[in-house]
């Protein structure tokens, strides 16, 4: 029973008593206590909502407790709890399907994983076996997981404590032009000089040795980079040309969050291998995946593909999955997110630049923005370096707990502000969001 734990103080106090978190210092944290969530909000025992602007980690693309994922969820429950992947199944069929119905190209097989980095290990597994080549390419302004492989892949500061400098991976500079490492002055500039950048780097490594290149078709964690039109087709053609097995990580953006069902789909470019997880289903049960074609597809035909999870599949996630994608269709929830882009969060949030000084630039597509915050706008010396820690990273700090106390629950990362609300937000919640956002960007005009 859970009855010892009604209060916040109590619920907080279970959770430094025995659980490790993520990314942190153990004895230097202190997790917020939630009790409950719906729709854009959640709240904590003390009767405070946030607007949830953070999607959590960028998952909850239908919002919190949708009732047809939750339903689904306990249907399957009481119909199937788990069964191993070695069998057939209803429901890990039809989500499947769907899945497969969506993603671009030839994308036709799905192999199921419980989340995202699982998904970049084998999307990169397969690549190598295919190719029979040892090294991956990646960015440096990127984010693809946590495990011993996709850890290296990242190319922002979580990769430095885990890196054994081992890895075969490669990293690139990807475009982004407000800091263009190619000292380009438009983006059609930056995206030839990106181009001819990777294109050096895959000649200098050796082409014969890179077995794929991964990239988030809109870089998500590492800052919310829309591509400039033309890159991602570019690097499709380098890749082409030279073998690489070309992996699109949708882990982030697949599923509704930039206004499409994959963020690829604005470019209409199609990889051989897409990873995806979180707005697969919401988050509501792990669930992640490779959308594999058939170049990748056919090397596994006669022969076994060397890898497997126990819960690959497993029901309950899958139910969520359809009943995600269901709802998703029905409600119009990746049409709500483009339009919530392109006539609410983009116009109104650069009004807000205009306003303050402390933001430098503002991008984004969909339900998905940053803002990059500078102390001068003229030199866009960012707000707090780059890696910024402890004492150095408090101007951010305060920004973030400006939100919060308003209520507002943004993403703080490096020196922006991220703001990814459920991809069926309505225009009231970002309005309110917005408001929010006003004040906290007023404390940060003053910190500069
Ligand atoms: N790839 C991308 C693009 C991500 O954004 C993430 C997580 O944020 C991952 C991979 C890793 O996913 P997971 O945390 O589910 O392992």
């Amino acid at each position: 029973s859970l009855a010892h734990l009604t209060t916040g103080a109590e619920v907080r106090a279970a959770d430094r008593a025995h659980v490790f978190h993520s990314w942190s210092a153990q004895d230097a944290i202190s997790p917020l206590p939630v009790a409950g969530a719906e729709g854009s909000y959640f709240w904590d025992y003390d009767g405070q909502r946030y607007l949830d602007f953070s999607s959590q980690l960028v998952f909850t693309n239908i919002g919190h407790q949708h009732p047809r994922v939750v339903a689904a969820v306990q249907e399957q429950a009481g119909r199937l709890c788990t069964i191993a992947p070695s069998f057939a199944v209803d429901v890990r069929a039809e989500a499947a399907r769907l899945i497969a119905a969506r993603t671009p190209g030839d994308l036709d097989k799905i192999f199921f994983t419980n989340g995202g980095t699982e998904a970049v290990e084998h999307a990169v597994r397969m690549a190598k076996i295919a190719t029979g080549r040892p090294k991956v390419l990646a960015g440096y302004r990127s984010y693809h997981g946590a495990t011993s492989g996709s850890i290296h892949l990242t190319g922002e500061p979580r990769r430095w404590g885990a890196d054994t400098g081992m890895s075969g991976a490669v990293h690139f500079f990807a475009p982004y032009l407000y800091r263009s490492p190619f000292h380009a002055v438009d983006e059609a500039q930056e995206c030839e000089r990106a181009l001819a950048h990777l294109a050096e780097v895959i000649a200098y490594e050796g082409p014969g040795t890179l077995a794929a290149l991964i990239i988030e078709p809109v870089i998500g964690s590492a800052g919310v980079h829309v591509p400039p039109d033309g890159y991602l087709a570019g690097v499709r053609e380098l890749c082409d040309r030279h073998g690489i097995v070309l992996i699109f990580d949708e882990v982030m953006v697949g599923f509704g969050r930039t206004g499409a069902w994959f963020a690829s789909d604005h470019w209409g470019v199609a990889p051989d291998l897409l990873t995806f997880a979180k707005g697969v289903n919401s988050g509501y049960v792990p669930l992640g995946g490779v959308a594999i074609g058939e170049r990748i597809g056919s090397v596994f035909a006669e022969r076994p593909y060397p890898g497997g999870l126990t819960y690959s599949g497993h029901p309950l996630a899958c139910a969520a999955a359809v009943a995600t994608m269901s709802a998703m269709a029905d409600e119009g929830v990746v049409e709500n997110a483009a339009r919530v882009g392109a006539d609410v969060l983009g116009p109104e949030l650069a009004a807000l630049a205009e306003r303050h000084p402390v933001v430098g630039e503002v991008r984004g597509m969909g339900a998905f923005w940053a803002l990059e915050l500078v102390r001068d706008r003229e030199t866009r010396e960012p707000l707090v370096p780059y890696a910024a820690a402890g004492a150095a990273a408090a101007p951010m700090g305060k920004i973030a707990a400006a939100c919060t106390s308003r209520g507002l629950w943004p993403i703080a990362a490096g020196n922006r502000l991220h703001l990814a609300p459920p991809c069926n937000v309505a225009d009231a919640e970002v309005k309110e969001g917005l408001a929010v956002l006003d004040e906290a960007l007023s404390v940060g005009d003053g910190l500069i």
